[in-house]
């Protein structure tokens, strides 16, 4: 999809939405408590749909690819891969998700630090091909674990701090494979009448922050209401974008 250009009141508007939730913040403690609380009303017990509806365009044809999942909590989706011959690598600052995610899976797994992530430390089922960190995204990088050929990225740009946009999309980017196929699903929604998390991300700055070394193609938009009215919603939009290096 080639953005539209935008209009005075349009951009006027996008500039006011993110300013409103430019200052939200989660602080770590606070995803840890609410995994301790149970509090995680975002993990889907089923493979996402949109991830099986748009998996053969993120393949591409590639047996075997490395998938990065940034904060991963325990999405049955790494698994769902991992059973396809893929290999995953995921991030999560909950030590609970982690290791829910292996039991709740049958799945046995090993325990390691990892030292060149001072308090981290790695989960990993090598029959499956697993490894998940315990640590903050904002230190794991390339040097720990290379590039990926795709990335599946649900419930994680729009739960970062609004802030902390611009860090994660350099991150993102510096762990792309020229090869990547980095899947983005973002939510658009009223923001007077719900504060997020998570957070609304409109199309615009999705090109914003990976437009200029990324191609970037819409591929899906949902109407998911539904699921939400509970958040006294009147609208509420999942859209799915395929992101690739533009060197590729
Ligand atoms: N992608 C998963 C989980 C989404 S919720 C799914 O689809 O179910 C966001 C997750 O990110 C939470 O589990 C939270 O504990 C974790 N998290 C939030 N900020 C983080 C950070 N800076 N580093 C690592 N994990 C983080």
């Amino acid at each position: 999809m080639s953005c539209s250009p935008l209009t005075a009141d349009r951009q006027a508007n996008i500039t006011s939405m993110l300013e409103q939730q430019a200052d939200r913040v989660m602080a770590l403690g606070e995803w840890e408590e609410r995994w301790q609380q149970n509090k995680i009303g975002f993990h889907q017990p089923e493979v996402h749909k949109m991830l099986k509806k748009n998996i053969d365009k993120v393949l591409n044809g590639r047996t075997g690819v490395r998938f990065f999942f940034p904060l991963c909590g325990k999405a049955v989706d790494m698994k769902w891969l991992a059973d396809m011959g893929h290999s995953v690598v995921g991030v999560e600052i909950s030590e609970k998700a982690i290791r829910q995610f292996f039991e709740e899976n049958n799945m046995t797994y090993t325990e390691e630090p990892v030292p060149a992530i001072p308090g981290a430390k790695v989960y990993k089922n090598s029959e499956k091909n697993i490894s998940l960190y315990q640590c903050n995204l904002y230190n794991f990088s390339n040097s720990i674990e290379g590039h990926f050929g795709a990335i599946w990225d649900r419930a994680s740009l729009v739960a970062v701090n609004p802030g902390d946009r611009e860090k994660y999309a350099a991150l993102i980017i510096s762990l792309m494979a020229n090869d990547c196929r980095y899947l983005l699903d973002t939510l658009l929604y009223n923001h007077d009448l719900y504060q997020g998390p998570p957070f609304f991300v409109p199309d615009e700055q999705v090109h914003s922050l990976f437009g200029s070394s990324c191609g970037i193609e819409l591929l899906q938009s949902e109407d998911a209401l539904v699921d939400k009215r509970n958040w006294g919603l009147d609208k509420f939009l999942e859209n799915v974008h395929l992101i690739t290096p533009k060197s590729n």
